[in-house]
C-alpha cells in the first residue's frame, strides 16, 4: 500500500552526482594522523569506490608537516592531503574549523564529507553542516550506499519533527538503529563511530603509493572573524594508564561503587589488569570520578577486547558507548538489572516501527505539498537489534568480588 510512497520520496533527492569526492576531517597529535581519523579515511573509502578522497589538515609548524606526509601515505585510497596552514588551527576550535570547511568545500565542491564521531567531530561537523545549509547525519556505523547509511545516533536525523519518534523507540538494552537515505545537496555530511571503521597499519614507507600534498588557500581566513572564541588552554588529567578510547580492557564503575574512594579499589584492579578506567554518568554527576572518564552516548565510545562493568545498571546511554566490545563482563547485585538482559521483542515492535516510518513519510508528503518543507534526509527503515548486552555476567556484590579478583590476579 505505502510502497508508492517510499518511491516518489525517494525520486525526489535532489541532484544525485555520478562523481563522488570525499573530504576527511582529520586531526593529528605528535606528527601523526589520529587512529580515529584515519577510520574516517576508512569510512570515506567504503562511500568512494572511485578512491578519491581528500584528507584537511590544520594547525601549523614542523607537526602539521610530519603528520601531512604521514596522510600521505597511510591509505591507498587518500588522493591529496590539504593542509590549512596557520596558527589560527592551532588549537581545534569548532568555529574557526568550520569556517576552514565551509572555505574548502567551497574551492573543492566535496559530494560527502566527513568526521570521527569525537569531540572535535561533534563539534565542527554540525556547525559546519549549518554553514552549509545541509542537515548532518551522525554516528554511521555502516555504509550500504554513497548517500544510505546505518546510524545509531540516539539524536534526531531529520528534523525537530520527527525527535520523538526515533528516540520512543529504543529498547531498554539496545540501541535503535535507523537505515538512513541522504536525499539533501551535496555535501552530505556525517560523523561516523571509529569502532566500526577499523583500519589496518599503515604503509608509511611505500613511497609509491604517496598521494600529494598541497595548501589550502587561506587569504579570506584572518582571527579577526572569530571574535566569539578564543583558546585558552588544555587541561587534561595525566595518567600512567592506557588511555579509554585506545585502551584493550576496561574496567568500568557505576554508582554501585557508592564513593570516590571505593573508586580507588577499581583503579587498583585496573592496574593489575593494565586497563583504563571508565564510569557511568551517574558515577561522573555524582561526583566520584572526573568527567573524562564517562563511557557513553555523552562521554566516550569505547570498543576494547575486554569491558568489565561493576555497579553499572546497563542504562541505554551507557551501553551506546560499550556496545562494540568484544567481551563484556558484568557484575551486578542485582539479577534483573538491564546489563544482563536479552531483547526478544523485537520483531513485533519493528513492525510497529515501520508503520510509524510510513505514517510520517506520508506527512511529510502532505505537508512538502502545504508549505515548504523539505527534509533532506529520510528514514527508510528502521529497525530494532537484538542484543545481549554482558557476555558474561556475575549476580554478586562488587564490594567482594574486585578485591577477590585482586588478590587472584597475578602481578605482571
Ligand atoms: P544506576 O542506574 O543507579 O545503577 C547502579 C547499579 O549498581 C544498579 O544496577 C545496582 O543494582 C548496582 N549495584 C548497587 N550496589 C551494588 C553492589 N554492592 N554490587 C553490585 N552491584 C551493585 N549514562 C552513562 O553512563 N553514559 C552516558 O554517556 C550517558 N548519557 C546520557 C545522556 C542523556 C541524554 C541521558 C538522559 C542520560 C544519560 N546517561 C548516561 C545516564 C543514564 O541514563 C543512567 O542514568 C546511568 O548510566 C546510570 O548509571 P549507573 O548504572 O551507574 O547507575
Amino acid at each position: 500500500l505505502f510502497s508508492p510512497l517510499f518511491d516518489s520520496i525517494r525520486r525526489r533527492s535532489v541532484k544525485i552526482r555520478v562523481s563522488i569526492s570525499t573530504l576527511v576531517l582529520a586531526e593529528h597529535e605528535g606528527g601523526f594522523v589520529k587512529q580515529s581519523s584515519l577510520s574516517a579515511v576508512a569510512a570515506a573509502a567504503a562511500v568512494n569506490k572511485e578512491k578519491s578522497v581528500s584528507v584537511l589538515l590544520g594547525g601549523s609548524g614542523p607537526s602539521l608537516l610530519k603528520a601531512a606526509s604521514h596522510a600521505a601515505s597511510c591509505h591507498p585510497s587518500i588522493s591529496q592531503v590539504l593542509v590549512a596552514d596557520t596558527d589560527i588551527l592551532l588549537h581545534p576550535l569548532a568555529e574557526t574549523w568550520a569556517e576552514l570547511v565551509r572555505l574548502v568545500q567551497k574551492q573543492g565542491s566535496y559530494s560527502h564529507i566527513i568526521s570521527a564521531s569525537n569531540s572535535f567531530g561533534k563539534n565542527v561537523l554540525p556547525r559546519a553542516a549549518a554553514l552549509l545549509d545541509v542537515s548532518p547525519v551522525t554516528d554511521v556505523i555502516e555504509i550500504s550506499e554513497p548517500r544510505l547509511f546505518t546510524s545509531c545516533s540516539d539524536f534526531p536525523h531529520v528534523s525537530q519533527k520527527l525527535f520523538a519518534y526515533e528516540t520512543s523507540y529504543q529498547s531498554p538494552v539496545g540501541n535503535a538503529l535507523s537505515t538512513v537515505r541522504y536525499m539533501g545537496e551535496d555535501p552530505c555530511m556525517m560523523t561516523i563511530r571509529s569502532t566500526s571503521f577499523t583500519v589496518s597499519a599503515c604503509s608509511s614507507d611505500s613511497k609509491s603509493s604517496e598521494a600529494p600534498i598541497s595548501k589550502v588557500d587561506l587569504s579570506s581566513f584572518n582571527e579577526a572573524s572569530f571574535p566569539k572564541s578564543r583558546w585558552l588552554k588544555l587541561a587534561s588529567q595525566e595518567s600512567e594508564r592506557p588511555d579509554l578510547g585506545n585502551a584493550r580492557t576496561v574496567v568500568t564503575g557505576g554508582r554501585g561503587l557508592k564513593s570516590a574512594e571505593n573508586f580507588k579499589l577499581l583503579e587498583k584492579l585496573a592496574e593489575k589488569l593494565g586497563a583504563a578506567v571508565g564510569a557511568t554518568r551517574a558515577a561522573v554527576d555524582a561526583g566520584f570520578v572526573p568527567n573524562d572518564l564517562q563511557v557513553g552516548q555523552t562521554g566516550k565510545i569505547v570498543a576494547p577486547e575486554l569491558y568489565m562493568a561493576f555497579g553499572v545498571s546497563g542504562a541505554i546511554q551507557h551501553i551506546a558507548g560499550m556496545r562494540d566490545s568484544k567481551v563484556i563482563v558484568a557484575v551486578n547485585k542485582d539479577a534483573d538489572a538491564p546489563i544482563f538482559q536479552v531483547v526478544h521483542c523485537a520483531k513485533r515492535l519493528q513492525v510497529m516501527l515501520n508503520h510509524l516510518v510510513l505514517s510520517i513519510s506520508f506527512l511529510i508528503s502532505v505537508l512538502e505539498k502545504l508549505v515548504e518543507f523539505k527534509p533532506s534526509l529520510s528514514f527508510y527503515q528502521a529497525q530494532l537489534e537484538i542484543v545481549q548486552v554482558a557476555d558474561y555476567g556475575l549476580v554478586a556484590d562488587l564490594f567482594d568480588v574486585i578485591p577477590e579478583l585482586i588478590e587472584k590476579i597475578p602481578d605482571k
